[in-house]
């Protein structure tokens, strides 16, 4: 098969298309024909040696495809050749404590997609069957690529750690990012006041149009103070966190009482200094979070299923122009998913 490999660290230009043999379906697992795969920032890490995951080069990046059954492994019910599927990232054990009590993005024993299978920038990828979600007529291929992580990621963040309920007020920081604009329709639907903010007035735009109440332009505006103005100076329910850095702070400060601020990264800044004593006088709490459990992908799916979220796709592009595919990524002025399609 055709699939994108790299062969040590770098830039863009470590990456080649190359022939590699087909993986092979271990027993319980099944052999899938990738039609999307979407690129996300990790990729990038990923790619540049930084992602602090064990990551040993040749190495395929990807870690979301869609695509339908090609064949099926021993052992493997409930499945047949040509069904369409969701690939999850993630591969719960099943079995450690975190499993049984359905909180498997905690599992001590997952695999995931790309580390425990190849990876998604490639034209099949071999996976266990327990890691497959039936994709819906009413949803397209490209659609649901884009679907995964960015509303995955959103849904646990929000609901499962965040907390978020009808008529409280959420800040959702980065709204053109993936998980941003997913977590702007999903806090718009779940009823609550959305305020959001991003480094041009054109995601701002964009993100109005998926649900957004308030938008600050954080590049000429000072998000604390615009926080303040909108609420009466009661600050946010919940800030929605993943960027790090200076915006990490911001977030902080612009929490009400008893506020949340939920967080899955930090690329604008691992290490921020911390100021602890508002922190414990307003009764505020910092609520790490990391992928999303199962039922969390079937609950967007359906949602996606029934129009009531939409997967924004930016652009796609073949396999062989992967560069310029994650040079558009890297550029951060795509607004929703940029897709490979071998
Ligand atoms: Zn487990």
């Amino acid at each position: 098969m055709k699939a994108v490999v790299f062969h040590e660290f770098g830039g863009l230009d470590v990456l080649r298309v190359e022939e590699v043999p087909d993986p092979e379906p271990a027993t319980g697992q099944v052999l899938v024909d990738i039609s999307a795969s979407a690129l996300n920032h990790l990729d990038v890490d990923i790619r540049e040696g930084v992602s602090r995951f064990p990551v040993e080069p040749p190495f395929i990046p990807g870690v979301e495809v869609v695509g339908r059954i090609a064949e099926l492994g021993a052992g493997v019910d409930g499945w047949q050749v040509g069904d369409r599927v969701m690939v999850l990232l993630m591969d719960p054990c099943g079995t450690c404590r975190f499993c049984r009590t359905g909180r498997e993005s905690l599992c001590t024993a997952a695999g995931f997609v790309s580390f425990s299978t190849t990876g998604g920038y490639a034209e099949k990828i071999a996976c266990s069957a327990r890691q497959l979600l039936r994709l819906p007529d009413e949803l397209g291929d490209d659609p649901a690529a884009a679907l995964q992580i960015a509303f995955g990621t959103a849904w646990h963040m929000l609901f499962g750690r965040g907390r978020l309920r009808t008529g409280e007020t959420v800040m959702i920081n980065s709204v053109g990012s993936g998980i941003g604009s997913a977590a702007v329709q999903l806090a718009h639907l779940a009823g609550a006041t959305v305020i959001g903010n991003a480094s041009s007035d054109e995601k701002l735009a964009r993100a109005g149009e998926l649900g957004m109440d308030h938008g600050i332009n954080h590049a000429r505006q000072d998000v604390v103070t615009e926080v303040m103005r909108l609420t009466d100076d009661r600050g946010v329910d919940l800030v929605y966190e993943h960027v790090g850095g200076e915006l990490f702070q911001k977030g902080l400060d612009s929490l009400g009482k008893d506020g949340r601020l939920v967080i899955c990264g930090g690329h604008s800044g691992e290490v921020v200094p911390f100021d602890i004593i508002p922190f414990f006088r307003m009764q505020r709490q910092v609520i790490g979070s990391f992928v999303y459990n199962r039922n969390e992908i079937e609950s967007c799916v359906e949602l996606a299923r029934q129009g009531k979220i939409t997967p924004l796709v930016h652009a796609t592009f073949p396999l062989e122009d992967v560069r310029e595919a994650m040079a558009l990524m890297e550029r951060r002025e795509h607004f929703g998913k940029i897709l490979l399609k071998p």
